[in-house]
């Protein structure tokens, strides 16, 4: 029906297909609930405003797809007090600086006088370590299936080079674990899920293969374009409709069925799966996230400081901002404009919770692009 590598960029095509959806959902009495997965593909809604085109059909609920989003206190508060620590460099992702932990946030630490840096890629940390070789430099690793083969790279190229001064915080995270934990939320009420691209491109598809079988939800993987996610909310709309629930590629220009075979390798070379991971508004998900093998604790900041670390945490407690809604957010219960603070004392100014300060945080897309219809 359409050619996906030239239509995606014709605005009749788009048109088209809001009919087609509309056409598909039109015999429910109901919208369908669309869990889009990723903070890119919420910001394409609502960017180009597909949540208004769809207002009959769709009811687009925003998922746990955004890695500074789902960073909890507890994790923030542990780079923090690594960033305190004698003769050390803490780096990170520039997001990551603003998100506030339990009394403090990166950037504040920063006005304190802590040496932190933000950086644009993990190789950019080779470079501050060979001019700053007196230093131990700490990257606090955050981001999905996605960028984890940045952070083995880098970790790749310290071992080939010898540099003796790099060591990793990792809150590397998994896709598919959160959508099961949500999923077993008994007031989940969610039809199908808009997969990410960017996180299929290297991991393939078949990581979703539990969410067809096991909950018998289609999981449609799909590009930023809004003929994309148009197109892979048509195909998950003919499969509920169908009843049917398989996992489709809506994105082939990009994902392969199998993904990126040496970005896997690479990670696989270095880290293996934790047995559990705190989530911000999901709690402890169990086997949801990465942390380095064993055999690389020399560069294990979690292990190499696991001391200093849990005398600070047992001495500072752990204290969740009550009023933010942001865990409620991840898990799709709240839209962003149903919290009470949202564009009141909650601004990307002067951002109250995760989901405001990320450029993929809900929040944020709702404050750039929301207005009441
Ligand atoms: S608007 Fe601000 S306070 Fe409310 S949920 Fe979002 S980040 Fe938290």
């Amino acid at each position: 029906m359409f050619d996906i590598y030239n239509d995606f960029k014709e605005k009749e095509n788009v048109l088209k297909l809001v009919s087609l959806i509309d056409e598909e959902v039109g015999g429910y009495n109901r919208k369908v609930k669309i869990m889009e997965v990723c903070g890119g593909h919420t910001h394409s809604i609502m960017k180009y405003g597909l949540n208004r085109m769809l207002s009959r059909s769709v009811d687009f609920i925003h998922g746990p797809g955004c890695p500074v989003c789902v960073m909890p206190v507890s994790r923030i508060d542990i780079a923090i007090y690594l960033s305190r620590l004698e003769n050390v460099i803490l780096t990170t992702y520039g997001d990551m600086m603003r998100v506030p932990g339990s009394k403090s946030s990166l950037i504040k630490e920063r006005g304190n006088g802590a040496d932190i840096r933000m950086v644009y890629s993990p190789l950019d940390i080779i470079k501050l370590a060979q001019e700053n070789k007196n230093k131990k430099i700490i990257f606090y690793a955050i981001g999905f299936e996605t960028t984890a083969p940045m952070t083995a790279a880098l970790i790749e190229q310290i071992k080939v080079h010898g540099i003796e001064n790099i060591f990793f915080y990792i809150n590397h995270v998994l896709v598919p674990p959160p959508i099961e934990a949500i999923l077993d939320l008994c007031d989940s009420e969610i039809d199908g899920f808009v997969g990410p691209g960017h996180v299929s491109v290297i991991t393939g598809v078949e990581i979703y293969n539990n969410i067809v079988v096991k909950y018998k939800k289609p999981v449609v993987v799909s590009g930023f374009e809004p003929f994309d996610i148009l197109m892979s909310v048509l195909m998950i709309a003919k499969q509920i409709n169908r009843r049917f629930s398989r996992i489709e590629i809506g994105y082939t220009r990009a994902v392969k069925q199998n993904g990126n075979k040496k970005a896997q390798e690479l990670v696989n070379k270095y880290f293996e799966i934790r047995d559990s991971f705190e989530w911000r508004g999901l709690g402890y998900i169990p086997k949801s996230a990465l942390k380095l093998k064993e055999k690389f604790k020399d560069i294990d900041a979690e292990s190499l400081f696991r001391d200093y670390i849990y005398d600070n945490l047992a001495n500072n407690k752990v204290v969740e901002n009550q009023v933010c809604k942001c865990g409620d957010i991840l898990k799709g219960k709240l839209k962003p404009n149903e919290c009470p603070l949202f564009k009141k004392s909650c601004t990307p100014d002067n951002p109250i919770g995760a989901c405001m300060v990320s450029h993929e945080g809900a929040c944020a897309a709702y404050f750039k692009y929301f207005d009441d219809f």
